[in-house]
């Protein structure tokens, strides 16, 4: 029944030995099957390819693991351009998916030979004078209204400040193909975390739809259309996941009715999938430090919600194990909270769980993405270690824990020892 973590007590405390809690782990085995398996179901496709958003978890050592499995990286920032030059990423392997951009974002992605996706009309003249207008540029749409998948409304891309109008759109791809661009790509992110396998389906006819009328009234060339996230992945146990092979066969439907038709058979399928690559693959290992009782009852982690934003953020579940424990009766309920002097700092709330006691070592699932990268050091708390759990089931330490002199090293104190 529903979820099981990764590594068992055993393993974790293999790795605890080492690094102590709390730290998040990562799983290499499964991160490579699933990458594979997403493969396979665009292999249909001649030109796809999937750029790992970066911001999801900025880990270098996860994002070689990716580019071995043939993955590029979608950035947003100078600082997300850095890790991937860096981790040897160049050219076209890069798509930079920036909004409100700075100029030296915008200068370092045009001198990487990134692919720039627009994200405003207004950012055709930006870049023409920050940096000329490329050959390949991409363009950001947004459809605006409601999105909707068989009548149930997915999300407002009319209140989103994403994106430009399809006149917009238009206007863009005429001036840049006067100042020297010959190839386009269409971009569109307009639901976050579906595990509707129509998702993508639904996104790609909307897009391929628009890619023939921006070619037949531009006359430009579409060379890819970037479907970007949002294919979500079940963090409750009663949901189903993503059947990704489902996915690219309804991609491939709405290609070939609409694509292939128009001649435009040449159009390569992007995705920048984050949550969908990563998140399963993580899981926060934390150790029970507290326990209270008062009006409900509480167990306290030495991690907090500045390790893992998203139930504090989002009120997001995120399913959690006791481990050594699978197998108990999930007979008592618990908030399970960090200790951030803020009220919202809970993992989980009236949660059952096995009985539990102080020193019990707790899974937290489903951190790969939007995990750690969302951390902060509210309250002076640190951020965590990274660990790979490889696939022979030895362990890497792939970042280490902040320490006190990382949190001040961006004060200057010496004018306070200054006689
Ligand atoms: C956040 C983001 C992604 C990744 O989204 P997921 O939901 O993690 O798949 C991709 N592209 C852009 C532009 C984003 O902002």
């Amino acid at each position: 029944m529903g979820k099981k973590p990764f590594l068992t007590l055993q393993q974790a405390q293999e790795i605890i030995a080492d690094v102590p809690t709390p730290f998040h782990v990562y799983d290499e085995k499964g991160i490579r099957e699933n990458a594979r398996k997403l493969m396979k179901a665009f292999a249909w496709n001649k030109g796809f390819k999937e750029y790992f958003a970066v911001k999801a978890t900025p880990n270098p050592y996860i994002l070689k693991l990716l580019q071995e499995e043939g993955c590029g990286v979608d950035c947003s920032s100078y600082t997300e351009l850095l890790m991937s030059e860096a981790c040897g990423f160049t050219g076209h392997d890069i798509m930079f998916s920036s909004n409100v951009t700075p100029v030296e974002d915008m200068q370092k992605a045009a001198q990487m030979g990134a692919i720039i996706n627009l994200d405003d009309y207004t950012h055709v003249e930006f870049l023409d004078k920050v940096a000329g207008i490329p050959e390949t540029v991409c363009c950001r749409y947004n459809p605006g209204g409601e999105f909707a998948i068989d009548n149930a409304i997915m999300d407002t891309p009319g209140e989103a400040k994403y994106g430009m109008t399809k006149e917009q759109m238009k206007q863009a791809y005429k001036e840049m193909m006067a100042k020297g661009a010959k190839h386009f790509g269409i971009h569109a992110f307009l639901a976050s975390n579906t595990v509707a396998n129509e998702y993508y389906p639904a996104l790609a006819r909307i897009l391929f739809q628009l890619a023939v009328e921006l070619h037949e009234e531009t006359g430009a060339h579409i060379a890819f259309v970037n479907l970007s996230g949002g294919v979500g992945i079940p963090y409750r146990p009663d949901q189903e996941a993503t059947d990704i092979m489902a996915v690219g066969e309804g991609v491939r439907k709405a290609y070939e009715e609409i694509l292939v038709p128009a001649g435009m058979d040449d159009l390569a399928i992007y995705t920048e999938l984050g949550r969908f690559m990563l998140a399963p693959y993580g899981h926060l290992i934390s150790t029970v430090l507290h326990q209270k009782h008062i009006y409900k009852e509480y167990l306290g982690l030495d991690a907090c919600a500045a390790n893992l934003m998203r139930p504090a953020m989002y009120g997001s579940y995120h399913h959690i194990t006791v481990l050594g424990k699978e197998d108990q009766p999930c007979d008592h309920k618990y908030d399970v909270t960090g200790g951030l002097c803020e009220n919202n700092d809970k993992f989980a709330i009236d949660r059952m769980l096995p009985k539990t006691e102080i020193g019990d070592i707790v899974a937290i699932h489903d951190t790969g993405a939007h995990g750690f990268a969302m951390g902060y050091n509210y309250n002076g708390k640190l951020r965590s270690a990274e660990v790979l759990l490889k696939e022979d089931g030895s362990h890497q330490l792939i970042r280490r824990a902040e320490t006190p002199e990382d949190y001040f090293a961006t004060f200057d104190f010496t004018p306070f020892f200054k006689k």
